[in-house]
């Protein structure tokens, strides 16, 4: 990434808007100079009294320290100026690789279904981006289908660190327990902790993949009730033997111990293989200190056994799909 003073905005065509995150628009664009087709994220200024938004630092302090294949890759900041007249405050983006695809924009293609060994393939490498952001004390925080950014060699790369944090250092630190999109969120988080690490994406990287095996999210709720709900009925209720902590979590008394649903993962998963039920098994432990780890998930036989995973570059290659494009043509259909 360029250091020192950012450049224009101007030095970039703006095309088309690709996306609308929880922080800003996201454009694809053409730089002037190179022909690079490049994804500009406008950074959301609307609500901000006093500077800076302090979502968009860390997002961007965090995405500079970052350097993997499988984690966006931020390329520099760029800024529009601002015009006195019509009081407009000037902008500023984020510059990022361009990616052709998310994971849920190709899911959602007519059609789409992923074989085992392309499974394999998206799986092993969102758990090795997640490993390697593990590893370097970075939580993500909102893993879910349309943040995992896939480009025409078949890359994937996590994106979208706006929720994303720093653990280093701050096991003793409170964290807020009011992130992870709802379906991906984990049942430690809707019990209200406020203490927890890497098994929180753990969780997410699970419902993930599931919903690649089964073909459709596995944990819909509408709300924090119905999601805790969904989730006992598919896992468990959670029980004190197999999780100790579950009562001192703020949120349990209202859960732990009033309806017991049996865990029901085996049979929802009987079609698929052995190593295939386990790790889903593995993932979707309610207990966070039991569950399965982005390393030791690398690891399992899934990925080991035939069929192996097919190579990115042998992944078919598909016409550009983000899950705001397919939404907004959903709606024109609708109308
Ligand atoms: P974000 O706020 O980062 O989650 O971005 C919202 C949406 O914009 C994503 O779900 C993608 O569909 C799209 N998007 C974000 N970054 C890129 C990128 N580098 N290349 C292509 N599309 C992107």
């Amino acid at each position: 990434m360029r250091s020192g003073c950012s450049r224009s905005v101007e030095n970039y065509e703006k095309m088309e808007q690709i996306g609308e995150g929880t922080y800003g628009q996201v454009f694809m664009a053409r730089s002037n100079t190179t022909g690079e087709i490049v994804a500009l994220k406008k950074v959301r200024m609307d609500n901000e009294k006093e500077g800076f938004p302090i979502t968009a630092i860390r997002e961007i302090k965090i995405l500079k320290s970052l350097d993997h294949k499988n984690v966006i890759k931020l390329k520099e900041i760029v800024t529009s100026k601002a015009h006195a007249l019509n009081q407009n405050k000037g902008s500023i983006y984020m510059v990022f690789e361009y990616m052709d695809h998310d994971l849920t924009g190709l899911a959602d293609r007519p059609g789409m279904k992923f074989s085992e060994p392309q499974i394999k393939c998206y799986m092993k490498q969102l758990l090795t981006g997640l490993y390697y952001c593990h590893r370097n004390n970075i939580l993500h925080r909102d893993i879910k289908g349309s943040n995992l950014l896939i480009d025409n060699n078949g890359i994937l790369k996590l994106a979208d660190f706006g929720l994303a944090r720093s653990c280093a250092s701050e096991s003793s630190k409170t964290l807020t327990n009011r992130v992870i999109t709802l379906w991906y969120r984990p049942p430690e988080l809707l019990l209200g902790t406020q203490f927890y690490g890497p098994a929180v994406d753990m969780w997410s990287a699970g419902c993930i993949f599931a919903e690649l095996l089964l073909g459709k999210p596995i944990l819909p709720g509408k709300n924090e009730l119905e999601q805790l709900d969904l989730m006992f009925k598919l896992c468990g209720s959670p029980v004190p033997v197999d999780w100790p902590e579950v009562e001192l979590l703020p949120w349990a008394s209202s859960f732990v111990g009033k309806k017991r649903f049996p865990r029901r993962v085996q049979d929802v998963f009987r079609r698929f293989s052995r190593s295939a039920r386990s790790l889903v098994e593995s993932f979707l432990t309610l207990n966070p200190t039991h569950r399965i780890s982005a390393r030791d998930a690398l690891d399992s036989d899934y990925f080991w056994e035939e069929p192996i995973p097919c190579s990115p570059q042998d992944l078919p290659k598909y016409e550009p799909s983000h899950e705001f494009q397919t939404r907004k043509r959903r709606q024109v259909w609708l109308c």
